[in-house]
């Protein structure tokens, strides 16, 4: 072996500013290694290379009336784990609201479950992603790493000692090795790949919103996930009487972000009234205490088949670039966390090859696991897989989901297969040498 393949990772080029590129930024800072952030986006919220912020299908940026808050979602205690592995689950705390349990009901607003995850670990906590983006951004640049806005990959070449990152301003930049943390379309995917998978239309558009005042009571820390008639959807009423609910709308169209938001947020509001009419859950009443501008319309459910390597010579993906999960399945952003903070590890402790290789090793199994229990299938049987199909049951498999589900979870409950403690029982041994 050559003293090149063999040495140690001094530099790194992170590109994407989301979750899984500050995460791995402030991992790779703790294991010694010098990481730049690099995010398309600018200060002014559109992404470089690109005439708006509305133009990709990528779910995850979210448009609506106003400013464009991108929508909200849950850190699961193993994210919060993660991120306690590299000193920064207090980013979290500080502006996550706690989620207790889960409640699960159907649309007759019968009461079909209620799921805790095992006491002893973190509350999971609801987050706004913008907000999450901000605070892990400024995080990880208050350790001194550098965080570049405005900078979108194009290209980037391996040259067996390094890597060269080409970007849409032209500027170059270098280092030992880069990681791929630019989500579900990410340009280094294909890089790493050129026949990769792309992502693929999943049946349904997301909406979330957030309601000032409603007159609903508490739910005292309990999200519900509603098994609609036509369409699922989740809710939590807060203390001060604010409510956040989201939806998934089976659209058999496929449809862009650009699309969805060209109809109009009065418009959604008016079929998603109609999609809940039904309904006997808190989604009509919701639904109807939502003016235009709290809509988000945060796009088309995508998924991914799973890729063949994570990884080629000095380049390796995390996150959604390398394991995309349904939004429903609550772990998308948790294990992207997971991943950054274990290919630090491997590369703390090993060459690039080596340490890529060992990367894989650890993650894919579990990563493979969780995608299993939530990707929905005709035989899936888990709560988020329920929520993760596009085709609302029909009247016989109603009768049995609401007959069958509180068994279930009585016998998977909060320690087994529904809401599995090992999901979220998992932690990261920071300290232990990767072989
Ligand atoms: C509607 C919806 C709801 C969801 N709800 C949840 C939930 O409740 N819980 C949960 O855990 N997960 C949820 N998810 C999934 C979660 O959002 C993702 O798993 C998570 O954001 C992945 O983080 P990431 O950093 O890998 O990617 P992202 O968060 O997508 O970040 C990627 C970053 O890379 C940047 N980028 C892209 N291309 C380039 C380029 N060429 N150059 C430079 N930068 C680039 C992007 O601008 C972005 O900032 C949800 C997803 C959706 C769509």
């Amino acid at each position: 072996m050559t003293a090149r393949t063999t040495a140690r990772t001094r530099t790194a080029l992170v590109i994407g500013g989301g979750i899984a590129g500050p995460v791995a930024a402030m991992a790779l800072h703790k294991a010694g290694i010098e990481a730049t952030v690099y995010e398309a986006y600018g200060a002014t919220g559109n992404p470089a290379g690109t005439s708006t912020g509305t133009s990709g299908t990528s779910g995850t940026s979210g448009t609506s009336g106003k400013s464009a808050p991108g929508g909200g979602m849950t850190i699961a205690p193993n994210g919060q784990q993660a991120l306690e592995t590299i000193d920064a689950a207090e980013v979290v705390r500080a502006i996550g609201t706690p989620v207790t349990a889960l409640g699960l009901r159907s649309w007759t607003g019968r009461h079909l479950a209620q799921l805790a995850p095992p006491e002893h670990l973190p509350t999971t906590r609801f987050v706004w992603r913008t907000e999450l983006h901000e605070a892990l951004a400024a995080e990880a640049t208050s350790r001194g790493i550098p965080f570049q806005r405005g900078k979108r990959l194009l290209d980037a070449t391996d040259t067996g000692a390094g890597v060269t990152a080409r970007f849409s301003d032209g500027s170059l930049a270098k280092a030992d090795v880069l990681i791929g943390a630019d989500g579900l379309r990410s340009t280094v995917r294909t890089l790493i790949d050129p026949s990769t998978p792309k992502p693929h239309y999943a049946g349904m558009l997301t909406f979330t919103a957030r309601v000032q005042k409603t007159e609903i009571p508490s739910t005292e820390g309990v999200l519900y996930m509603c098994y609609g008639k036509r369409a699922y959807f989740s809710y939590q009423i807060m203390e001060d009487a604010s409510a956040v609910w989201s939806v998934n709308l089976p659209h058999r169209e496929p449809m862009t972000s650009t699309e969805a938001h060209a109809v109009g947020a009065g418009e959604w509001l008016k079929r998603l009234r109609e999609a809940f009419t039904d309904d006997r859950t808190a989604a009509p009443d919701l639904v109807a205490a939502t003016a235009p501008e709290d809509l988000l319309i945060t796009g088309p459910t995508e998924t991914m088949l799973p890729l063949t390597t994570w990884s080629r010579g000095r380049m390796a993906l995390i996150g959604d670039a390398a394991h995309a999960t349904p939004p429903t399945s609550g772990q998308g952003a948790s294990l992207a966390a997971e991943s950054a903070v274990q290919l630090a590890r491997c590369l703390r402790d090993l060459p690039p090859s080596r340490a890529f290789k060992a990367y894989e090793s650890l993650r894919r199994p579990r990563v493979d696991r969780i995608l299993k229990l939530t990707t929905a299938t005709p035989t899936a049987t888990s709560a988020a897989a329920r929520t993760a199909t596009p085709k609302p049951a029909g009247p016989l498999s109603r009768v049995l989901r609401d007959a069958l589900l509180p068994v279930a979870t009585k016998v998977g409950g909060a320690g087994g297969a529904v809401w599995g403690a090992w999901q979220f029982d998992h932690r990261i041994d920071w300290d232990e040498r990767v072989e």
